[in-house]
């Protein structure tokens, strides 16, 4: 409550008291995807009283993005307390299903009115700013914008790989983002990958009376438990530089959660800490293994066979293709938790820079370093502790909004560079990657530091950390502020 009072009302009324003409105060933004990223940006755009317009790849169907993809069985991993993506979303259950998830992906939909601000069937493959620095998306037939919200997510195309030998098995093959009860029920089931959509096949073929689940996985990953202190508290930690603290964890993780499942956790060799990659949050693995309902083996898949997937074992701590024991897991059904593609950024503009100040390597992660009106929320990291759907989303908007109101808050390339070269200094020998691994708290910190010490800033700290909050009837008020949208005009003027 007190934070909320101290945002300073709208940026309407802020900028006007910074001196900036009321007409200054119209930028338009372009967002790319209309996952919970691009839905959360343009309510949190609409919020602060500007436009925006969605450009998605897919058409009316996939409104949510990759939750739109997934089994109906898919469930958050963390609290769906550490996923509000934005203030009007409202949770029933502490770990939501694909439906629920969905459902109020929609809530914000409808409310915001986003489906005339959507444009569907358009994959975005180029943008570029006019000489006046406004945006094209594809087309000048699709408008000018202002800025750039990328929000094309980390999951694009399923990924399948062709496994020598996969016409010779007499079984099923099947995707884990297809996961069916009738392949399953009955079957050896095995699941080749070891992320959490291994986890998630091998918790649904125990769950649909398969008669036993082995998990071919190539790497050993950090699992923690389902526990909301728990989570918290890993994400809120920062500057675990040397990696003492990983250890730790890492330790009494293996000693109290992993117990005989020891050597399941990745080894304690200082490069592969708990604070390295991305660690599957689950409780039920291990619980389920215990009760010899399933099973987890390490090692390299060299090809399927009739009966099978001849693989090679390893042991705890050995490289990946190094020598193990060959034999054939024999099954049933082979369900493949491979993941998906990354989608590509190759829309934006090339970068004129050294491969150095690539993504993750942007300023605050997502703005490049030559151009803050462009922002890739949620999709230049690669691991964290943390929640993709966490308040950060707003924060990062507003960010973008105050850089396109204010030029003066804008941070120049140098300013830019020199905060990633920091960053770089700051966390050297993490085994993580500077700004390839982050934490929540870590994001914040840099939130609050980049506005401390950037006195252009100052007037709008309030409004960035906690936006004007959610409009109680946008439709009404959009309509009132604004005119059509760009696409809107673009189209109009075509006529
Ligand atoms: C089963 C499962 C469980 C998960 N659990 C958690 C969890 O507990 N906590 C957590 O934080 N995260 C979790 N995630 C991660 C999840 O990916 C994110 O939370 C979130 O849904 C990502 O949303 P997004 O909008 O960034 O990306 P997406 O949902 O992938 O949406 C991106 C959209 O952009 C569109 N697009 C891509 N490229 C283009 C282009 N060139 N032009 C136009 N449109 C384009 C795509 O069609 C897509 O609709 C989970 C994911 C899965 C699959």
């Amino acid at each position: 409550m007190f934070l909320r009072k101290l945002s300073f009302g709208s940026l309407v009324e802020l900028s006007e008291q910074q001196g900036l003409g009321a007409d200054a105060v119209r930028p338009r933004v372009a967002i790319i995807g209309a996952g919970i990223t691009g839905i959360a940006t343009a309510c949190h755009i609409l919020d602060a009283g500007f436009e925006c317009h969605i450009f998605e790849a897919g058409d009316k169907d996939v409104v949510g993005g990759i939750w739109t993809k997934v089994n109906e069985t898919s469930s958050l991993q963390i609290h769906s307390q550490f996923y509000r993506f934005h203030d009007a979303v409202e949770w029933e259950s502490d770990y939501p299903k694909r439906k629920e998830i969905l459902g109020q992906v929609m809530r914000l939909w409808e409310r915001y009115d986003l489906a005339r601000r959507t444009t569907f069937g358009c994959k975005v493959t180029s943008t570029y700013q006019e000489e006046d620095g406004k945006w094209v998306v594809n087309d000048t037939a699709n408008g000018y914008y202002d800025g750039l919200v990328a929000a094309i997510g980390t999951c694009g195309e399923v990924y399948s790989p062709s496994i020598p030998g996969q016409q010779s098995f007499r079984g099923q093959v099947i995707h884990s983002s297809e996961l069916d009860v009738k392949a399953v029920k009955g079957k050896n089931v095995l699941v080749v990958g070891g992320g959490a959509s291994a986890v998630e096949a091998l918790e649904f073929a125990c769950d649909n009376g398969a008669s036993s689940v082995k998990v071919l996985a190539r790497s050993e990953r950090w699992f923690i438990p389902r526990h909301p202190m728990l989570n918290a508290c890993l994400a809120g930690t920062i500057g675990d530089r040397y990696g003492i603290l990983a250890y730790i964890l890492g330790f009494f993780l293996r000693l109290i959660f992993y117990r005989e499942f020891w050597d399941m956790a990745p080894p304690m060799n200082g490069k592969d800490d708990l604070y390295s990659g991305t660690p599957i949050v689950n409780s039920r693995v291990f619980e389920l293994m215990r009760q010899g309902r399933a099973s987890w083996v390490r090692g390299d898949i060299l090809n399927f066979t009739r009966r099978g997937i001849r693989f090679s074992r390893r042991k705890g701590g050995a490289k990946e293709g190094s020598l193990g024991e060959e034999r054939i897991e024999k099954g049933d059904v082979c369900i493949l938790a491979t993941g998906y593609r990354r989608p590509s950024l190759s829309f934006l503009p090339k970068s004129k820079a050294s491969s150095k100040y690539q993504p993750p390597n942007w300023f605050l992660q997502v703005f490049p370093t030559e151009n803050p009106t462009v922002c890739a929320t949620n999709c230049t990291w690669k691991d964290g502790i943390g929640s993709v759907g966490g308040a950060h989303i707003g924060i990062y908007t507003r960010f973008l909004l105050v850089f396109l109101l204010d030029p003066r808050t804008a941070p120049s390339e140098t300013i830019m560079k020199a905060w990633v070269d920091l960053v770089h200094i700051l966390k050297r020998p993490y085994p993580g990657g500077a700004l390839a691994f982050v934490t929540s708290a870590e994001l914040f910190g840099w939130f609050l530091i980049v506005m401390l010490v950037q006195p252009a800033l100052w007037p709008w700290i309030g409004f960035i950390w906690n936006g004007p909050g959610p409009d109680p009837n946008p439709k009404e008020s959009q309509k009132a502020r604004l005119g059509p949208t760009q696409v809107e005009i673009a189209l109009e003027q075509k006529q």
